[in-house]
């Protein structure tokens, strides 16, 4: 079959692989100039290192991507590195991330703390997440884990990913937060997995897999327009010449979807367009000194308008970046919001008092170097009963098939769903695909 595929992310990537896997011939059109999608790396200038434009790590429960990484035969490039969690609140840096720093976490009353511990104990055993979808997670948390703990950790957390609507996050969506996250655990130490040479690594592996199996990726070459005829598919206007294909898998962000396929139905249309999306920002600094000792510090200030510090190098070693240190300054913030518009050396200046608010030591003579990455359809908004609006793989266009982050749920969208997404379009295309084999 000829097969096209619009998008050269993890989730293009894994369909591609395995539709390859199975002598069809695939075309890849990706409206970049490079692999990876939201996962992407670039060359950091001084370092010739590559780097995530977003931080990006795995759990140890990711097991679509680890078995794609086994059957790529690269896990000796899959580390499992330590990590570390803090909290910044009332003006203090705690650590957070095993159960006696829990202990000593003094912004929260003792009882509070041994609260907090029992209820994310509950959420990691409970498996039957379908009664969450009716509940907000901000209502399911003022209850069981009560207004302490709710005002100090995670409305903070809530109001950092999703802006203003914070209160609207479905329970089902943090039930899969939590639940993944302590499953990830082993004992008291949280590993995380992160690939020798960045997640570029494993693009690479895959996209060269992809062209020995035949495949082509076209880079620089946005597709312009999906074309049907009596909603069925019937090519693909690119660079404005129109191509035949008997199929085509879409992993771009669903309002693209609707923009490039102008013959959807109107039901198909309005029910997509209820889907909300925040846009992501990273600002990176390359620093000649250790922000914090922490890697994920998340910050419970409203006064700060940051979601979370991550400090790469407290995660990989910094021995990959000639010594330098790596901070995301990380927020989720609406395609509107002055923050996402604002030039990297204002925002860098804006940034300022509170980085040293943080840290008072920090200084901007500490920064050699800087980038700035946003995206506007980064995070999908899980709402209430999303089980209901979520849309399906197969489009009412016959022979296309939608296969990005809105179909993930009620986990997060990640990199290891994008490879189980991708697999999944795969098998819709070609039913001869045997997922299980690789689901073991
Ligand atoms: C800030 C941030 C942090 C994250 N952290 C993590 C993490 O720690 N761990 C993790 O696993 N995941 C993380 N993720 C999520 C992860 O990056 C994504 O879930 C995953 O990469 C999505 O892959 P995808 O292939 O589905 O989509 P995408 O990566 O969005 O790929 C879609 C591709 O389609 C292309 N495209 C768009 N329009 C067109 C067009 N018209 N024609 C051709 N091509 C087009 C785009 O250029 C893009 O390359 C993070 C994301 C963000 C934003």
């Amino acid at each position: 079959m000829k097969i096209a595929i619009i998008g050269a992310g993890v989730a293009g990537l894994t369909a591609a692989y395995r539709l390859t896997q199975h002598a069809h011939q695939v075309d890849i059109f990706e409206a970049s100039d490079h692999l990876g999608g939201l996962a992407s790396c670039f060359m950091l200038e001084h370092e010739n290192a590559k780097l995530e434009k977003y931080y990006h790590h795995i759990f140890i429960s990711d097991l679509f991507i680890r078995n794609l990484v086994k059957e790529l035969n690269m896990e000796q490039d899959l580390l499992w590195l330590e990590s570390s969690m803090g909290f910044y609140t009332q003006d203090q840096l705690y650590p957070f991330g095993s159960p006696s720093q829990l202990l000593h976490f003094s912004p929260l009353p003792f009882l509070d703390r041994i609260r907090f511990g029992l209820v994310v104990l509950y959420l990691g055993k409970v498996h039957q997440w379908k009664k969450y979808e009716k509940i907000t997670a901000y209502e399911w948390i003022s209850k069981y884990f009560g207004p302490n703990i709710l005002k100090i950790i995670w409305e903070p957390l809530l109001r950092g990913k999703f802006g203003t609507f914070y209160n609207q996050v479905a329970m089902a969506w943090f039930w899969a937060r939590v639940h993944t996250r302590a499953s990830s655990r082993q004992g008291s130490i949280e590993k995380l997995g992160y690939f020798r040479g960045g997640f570029a690594s494993l693009h690479d592996r895959l996209a060269a897999t992809i062209l020995t199996q035949g495949g082509k990726i076209h880079f620089n070459t946005p597709v312009q327009k999906i074309l049907t005829t009596n909603h069925h598919l019937s090519g693909l206007l690119v660079a404005d010449q129109e191509k035949k294909y008997d199929k085509l898998i879409f992993t771009a962000a669903t309002p693209a979807f609707l923009n490039l396929c102008p013959s959807l139905p109107q039901d198909y249309i309005t029910n997509t367009t209820q889907l909300e999306f925040l846009a992501a920002q990273c600002l990176i600094l390359v620093m000649n000194q250790p922000f914090t000792d922490i890697y994920w510090l998340n910050i419970s200030d409203p006064e700060i308008p940051i979601m979370a510090l991550i400090e790469h190098t407290n995660l990989v070693p910094k021995e990959w970046y000639n010594q330098k240190h790596i901070l995301y300054i990380a927020n989720y913030l609406p395609k509107n919001h002055r923050l996402f518009q604002i030039p990297k050396e204002t925002l860098i200046q804006e940034y300022l008092p509170y980085l040293k608010k943080i840290n008072p030591n920090f200084d901007l003579s500490w920064i050699e170097n800087s980038y700035l990455f946003r995206d506007g359809y980064a995070q999908p908004l899980i709402p209430l009963n999303y089980s209901q609006i979520k849309p399906q793989y197969q489009t009412p266009i016959q022979d296309v098939i939608l296969a990005n982050t809105s179909l993930v749920y009620p986990e997060d969208r990640g990199t290891n769903f994008a490879v189980d997404v991708g697999n999944q379009a795969a098998q819709l295309v070609d039913s001869s695909i045997q997922l299980k084999t690789f689901y073991e």
